[in-house]
């Protein structure tokens, strides 16, 4: 379906490790074409969240189902190939190797190698894959990284390492992109960028979810956002409602 029609829905999802209910009864839905946030204080479970959302993690109860199939014992690279990104927390570039090779190892997954072909073949296929360059070249252009596509990931600028890691999860040509904290730590001006590239993403029909802290960026860029508070969700609507909600106020905003 077009845009209006749910591309992910979480029902009662439940992860507990030990004693911890780290998502208690969670329930989500992100419509397609839409930028979903995901908020609340840290320890909330957001990050949790996006595990459970990418396979990373099983939940302990509830289901997920993306683009009306369930996710319910796939594994975290077939629910990545059927067109589930991510950007994780904590930067996870290949930091000896170059921009255009850490978007070119996103693009290989794509082509449906396993792991261990990755491994195996990796250094011949960035050698040799034309095509595959010139099209890693097209998201690094994307993402403002054209100019520094030679240089080793670990020497660009955090900013910069942010944007080329959105650029390797495009590679994948994903449905939904899932980006943890992508402003986390971040200058003013970088934020700016940042807000226009995921704009731009939006545009090219790719749903998102959020997860942010700075407010400003989730106010402008979200459609509708859920808050997360100790595992459950304690308000979701649009940002505006969202940020005006006593609770919300009381649990994240109000310090
Ligand atoms: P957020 O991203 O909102 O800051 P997280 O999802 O990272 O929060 O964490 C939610 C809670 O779950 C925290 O108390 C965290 O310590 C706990 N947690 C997350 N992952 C694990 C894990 N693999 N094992 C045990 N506890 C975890
Ligand atoms: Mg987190």
């Amino acid at each position: 379906g077009g845009n209006g029609a749910t591309l992910l829905q979480a029902q009662g999802v439940l992860m507990q490790f030990g004693g911890l209910k780290a998502l208690n009864n969670v329930d989500l839905i992100v419509k397609r074409g839409t930028i979903h946030g995901l908020i609340g204080p840290n320890g909330s479970g957001k990050s949790t969240m996006m595990n459970v959302l990418t396979g990373i993690y099983t939940p302990t109860a509830g289901t997920v189902s993306f683009a009306g199939k369930t996710l319910a014992g796939r594994t975290s690279s077939d629910i990545a190939l059927s067109g589930v990104a991510r950007t994780f927390q904590n930067v996870q570039l290949f930091g000896e190797m170059s921009a255009l090779q850490n978007v070119m190892v996103g693009l290989h997954h794509s082509f449906r190698s396993n792991l261990l072909d990755v491994a195996l073949h990796l250094p011949r296929y960035l050698r040799e894959n034309r095509e595959a360059s010139v099209r890693a070249m097209g998201l690094l252009r994307f993402v403002g990284l054209a100019d520094l596509a030679g240089e080793e990931a670990r020497n660009l600028p955090y900013g910069k390492q942010r944007l080329l890691e959105i650029a390797r999860a495009l590679a994948l040509d994903p449905e939904l992109l899932l980006l943890d904290e992508p402003a986390a730590g971040l200058t003013a001006p970088d934020i700016k960028e940042l807000l226009a590239i995921i704009q731009k993403i939006r545009e090219h029909g790719v749903t998102v979810i959020l997860i942010e802290h700075h407010m400003d960026v989730v106010m402008s860029l979200c459609d509708t956002v859920s808050v997360l508070d100790f595992g459950q969700k304690i308000a979701e609507g649009l940002p505006a409602e969202v940020q005006a909600n006593e609770k919300v106020i009381e649990a994240y905003l109000g310090g």
